[in-house]
């Protein structure tokens, strides 16, 4: 079975990296992080919500921004 993070069902960012129109682009982001047991922990919206902070909507897991 498919490692999932942790936060995965309360993070906005996932359901936009996997439902996007942009999902080929995009998709790689979520094998990279929020399928990945090594990983995830590194993603920076995972990090804020650990540190009790809101991440911005558009902060990626790779820790850039996401453009429109
Ligand atoms: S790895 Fe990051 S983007 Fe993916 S579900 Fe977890 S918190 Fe959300």
């Amino acid at each position: 079975m498919t490692f999932r993070c942790k936060n995965m069902d309360g993070c906005p960012m996932y359901k936009y990296l996997t439902s996007s129109i942009r999902i080929l682009q995009l998709y790689p982001l979520v094998e990279e992080y929020c399928q990945n047991p090594e990983k995830y922990k590194e993603c920076a919206r995972y990090k804020l919500m650990m540190e009790g902070e809101v991440s911005p909507d558009n902060l990626l897991p790779n820790g850039t921004r996401l453009k429109n």
